[in-house]
């Protein structure tokens, strides 16, 4: 049974999944979360949460593979900003290095659920490059050039750019793949779209982290502002007001821990789910 879960937590959300599902998964729970109802209530959640996650992740994983077991038909060299990878990836020539494969086994399930999305809604598919990539033609890119979903680049229809700005795209996309990567083995497949969205917030445009670690210049972001935009007032307030609302009970049970040496527990409800501040 437990192996079950080390598959699902990590499945659902990765090295982080494991450290909040395993230590609730075994037979020895705290004694606080057998008294207390609320907390059974909250385990049951996470734990159905955890499997939801990792059914999805399974469902890309499987729409990734069949897509990879059929062949797609080869991108037009000028169409293609992952072209650029071809060119300057001498590693893509035979062997696969390492990193590599783990890329692409880690970015799989989210790679295959963007392919779901694009052939729902696209404008087809074409492969290009070896190791290939998959660029999906989507309508609703605008003027943005497009991105990186895990291995599969959400394109604007037919993107025509000189071969030099191919190359730097490439690059550019080619890391955020390894940050789909690296994020969906610390938290799965969720993490680095909340992060990006959280970093926007704060840091807009050019000052965007990930974009910075990208290459601004190779993802055709102008330079950062001077003197810098972020951290944007209303987005600290507004993380620093989420982060409350969800300690908010903790908040509640260290202050009282403060106030009064002693405290009575509320009947079936632990010290953190006692309500009172006093
Ligand atoms: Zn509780
Ligand atoms: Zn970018």
């Amino acid at each position: 049974m437990r192996v079950v879960w080390v598959v699902v937590a990590f499945l659902g959300a990765g090295v982080l999944g494991l450290l909040l599902v395993l230590p609730r998964t075994r037979a020895l729970r705290p004694r606080r979360v057998l008294a207390c109802d609320l907390c059974q209530r909250r385990h049951r959640r996470l734990l159905f949460a955890m499997v939801v996650l990792a059914l999805v992740s399974v469902a890309g994983f499987g729409l990734r593979v069949s897509q990879k077991a059929r062949e797609l038909p080869a991108c037009a060299a000028d169409t293609s900003i992952a072209e650029g990878r071809r060119v300057i990836d001498p590693r893509a020539q035979g062997r696969q290095p390492v990193w590599s494969t783990i890329r692409s086994a880690m970015t799989a399930p989210v790679s295959g659920l963007a392919l779901g999305y694009a052939e729902a809604r696209g404008r087809g598919l074409c492969s290009v490059g070896n190791p290939p990539i998959t660029l999906a033609f989507v309508p609703q890119a605008g003027e943005h050039m497009g991105s990186m979903v895990g291995e599969v680049f959400l394109a604007s229809p037919v993107p025509r750019i000189n071969p030099v700005r191919a190359h730097d795209l490439a690059v550019h996309e080619s890391r955020h793949v390894d940050q789909w990567a690296v994020c969906t083995i610390v938290g799965g497949i969720g993490l680095l779209p909340v992060l990006y969205v959280i970093d926007d917030t704060l840091y807009p445009a050019s000052e965007n982290h990930f974009e910075k670690a990208a290459g601004l210049d190779a993802g055709a972001y102008p330079p950062p502002p001077n003197p810098p935009k972020g951290p944007q007032g209303w987005a600290i307030a507004l993380w620093v007001g989420v982060l409350l609302l969800v300690a908010r009970r903790r908040i509640r049970w260290a202050v009282r821990t403060l106030v009064r040496r002693h405290r009575d527990l509320a009947p079936g409800r632990c010290a953190v789910h006692t309500t009172g501040w006093t």
